[in-house]
C-alpha cells in the first residue's frame, strides 16, 4: 500500500525525524525538510518517559541505545523551595516493569543525533525552508526559500510553534506569550554531585520553579530549566541571560538551589509560548503533528513525548487506513490523538504535573501500539 507514495515532512525536529523513522520503516518514500543549514547538538536536556521509550523501540532498538547513554532515575522528587520539604516522590525507574519501559533524561542534541541516525541520510534536506506549498487534489507541490521546488503525494507539517504549514492551512495568528519565561543552563555534574544534588527534582514556589537533572549515564553534565514569571517583548526564541539575573529570580531559595545557580556559566532564557487547541489538523493532503498543532508550556516535560506519540499515530494509521481517503485516514489520526495531546497540553499549561503525590501511569504506561483503528 505505501509502496510509490511520496510523503514530505516539513521540520526535523524531534517530531519530524519520528515520523520520518517509523514511515521510512511503514514503506513510505519519505523526505524530510528542514531550514536549519545542519544538524547542532543544541544545548539543553530532556526528559522522555515510557510511553516514547515504547515507540523509540521501533528504530531498531534506539530504546536500548538511548538508555545506555541516559541517566535513568528512580524516582521524580518535588521538593518545597525554601527548605526542601519533599512535597512528592513518584516512582520512575523504580517502578519500570509497571511502565514497561525506562524513564530516561539526557542531552537534547545526543537524542536528536541518534533519532536521525534511524533515517537513510539520503532523505533528509538541510538548508530547506518551506515557504509555500499547494495542494490541487492529487499532489502538493512545496516551495523552498533556497528556490527548490519538490512534489510529494502528502505533506506533514511538523514545523514547530511557528508552523507556516499550520499557518496556510488555518490562517495566521501568533502564539501566546504565557508571561513565562524558563532560564536554561548545564553545569558540570561533580559541581552538582559535591552540592548533594537529587537525581530529578523539581522545586516548587508559589509563582515559580526549577527542575534539575543529569543528561548522561556518567552525571557528567547537570541541567536547571526553570519557569518563572517574567516581561517578554523580543520576538526572538532565545536571549543570552546571565548567572546574576538568574540568581535574582531564585532569590531565598534554598541552598542547594542557590549553589546549583552559582556553578552556572553560559545562561540563556526562553520565552514560554501556547496555543489553543485546533479544532482539526489537516487539510486535503497536508496533516499537521506536534507543536504545530499543540504547543504548550514545558512543565509535564510532555512536549516533544506528545510530537513522537503524533508521529506514531500518524504512520500508524497511514500503514493500516492507506491514503485512498485521506480524509478518513487523518480523521483517525485526529480522534485517537486529540483528547490526550489536549489533556497533557491542559495540564502541562496549568503546571500542576506531579507536585502532589498522584499515579502517573495513565501517561507513562500508554502504549500507542494498542490502538486500533475501526
Ligand atoms: P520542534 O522541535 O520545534 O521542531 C520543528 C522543526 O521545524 C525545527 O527543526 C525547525 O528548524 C523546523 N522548521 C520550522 N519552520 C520550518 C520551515 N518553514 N521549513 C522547514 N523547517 C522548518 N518536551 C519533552 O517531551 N520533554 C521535555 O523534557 C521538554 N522540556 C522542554 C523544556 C523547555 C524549556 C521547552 C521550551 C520545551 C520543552 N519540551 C519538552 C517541549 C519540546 O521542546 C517541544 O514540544 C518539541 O520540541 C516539539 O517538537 P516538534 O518536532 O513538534 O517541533
Amino acid at each position: 500500500m505505501a509502496n510509490g507514495i511520496r510523503i514530505g515532512i516539513a521540520g526535523a525536529g524531534l517530531g519530524g525525524v519520528a515520523a520520518a523513522g517509523l514511515l521510512e520503516r511503514a514503506g513510505f518514500d519519505v523526505v524530510l525538510y528542514d531550514q536549519a543549514p545542519g544538524f547542532s547538538r543544541l544545548g539543553a536536556g530532556i526528559q522522555f518517559g515510557p510511553n516514547v521509550l515504547k515507540i523509540l523501540a521501533q528504530l531498531d532498538g534506539l530504546d536500548k541505545e538511548l538508555e545506555a547513554i541516559s541517566c535513568l532515575p528512580d524516582y521524580w522528587v518535588s521538593r518545597k523551595w525554601d527548605d526542601g520539604t519533599v512535597m512528592a516522590k513518584i516512582p520512575l525507574n523504580a517502578e519500570r516493569p509497571r511502565y514497561g519501559a525506562p524513564y530516561i533524561t539526557i542531552h537534547r542534541g545526543d537524542l536528536h543525533q541518534r533519532m536521525l541516525e534511524r533515517i537513510s541520510p539520503e532523505r533528509v534536506r538541510w538548508g530547506h525552508k518551506l515557504i509555500d506549498f499547494s495542494d490541487n487534489g492529487r499532489e502538493v507541490t512545496l516551495t523552498f526559500e533556497n528556490g527548490a521546488v519538490e512534489t510529494v503525494d502528502i505533506l506533514i507539517g511538523a514545523d514547530g510553534i511557528n508552523s507556516c504549514v499550520r499557518e496556510k492551512l488555518f490562517g495566521m495568528d501568533e502564539a501566546v506569550y504565557t508571561g513565562w519565561i524558563a532560564h536554561r543552563a548545564i553545569i558540570p555534574g561533580q559541581a552538582a554531585k559535591a552540592l548533594g544534588a537529587d537525581v530529578n527534582a523539581k522545586w516548587w514556589s508559589d509563582d515559580r520553579h526549577i527542575v534539575c537533572y543529569y543528561l548522561d549515564r556518567d552525571e557528567s553534565e547537570f541541567y536547571l530549566v526553570t519557569g518563572e514569571p517574567a516581561e517578554w517583548t523580543s520576538r526572538a526564541g532565545q536571549l543570552p541571560s546571565s548567572r546574576e539575573a538568574f540568581r535574582e529570580a531564585f532569590k531565598g531559595f534554598h541552598p542547594l538551589v542557590q549553589g546549583y545557580i552559582d556553578a552556572t556559566d553560559v545562561v540563556t532564557k526562553w520565552p514560554l509560548k501556547t496555543r489553543q487547541p485546533l479544532p482539526v489538523w489537516h487539510q486535503g493532503r497536508t496533516v499537521l503533528l506536534g507543536d504545530a498543532c499543540h504547543p504548550m508550556k514545558p512543565h509535564m516535560a510532555q512536549g516533544a513525548a506528545m510530537a513522537v506519540e503524533d508521529a506514531a499515530v500518524l504512520a500508524l494509521s497511514l500503514a493500516r487506513l492507506g491514503v485512498s481517503d485521506l480524509n478518513h485516514t487523518f480523521g483517525a489520526y485526529y480522534t485517537a490523538r486529540k483528547e490526550r495531546a489536549t489533556k497533557v497540553q491542559a495540564i502541562s499549561n496549568a503546571n500542576t504535573w506531579l507536585k502532589q503525590p498522584e499515579d502517573p501511569y495513565w501517561c507513562y504506561g500508554d502504549n500507542v501500539y494498542d490502538l486500533s483503528f475501526g
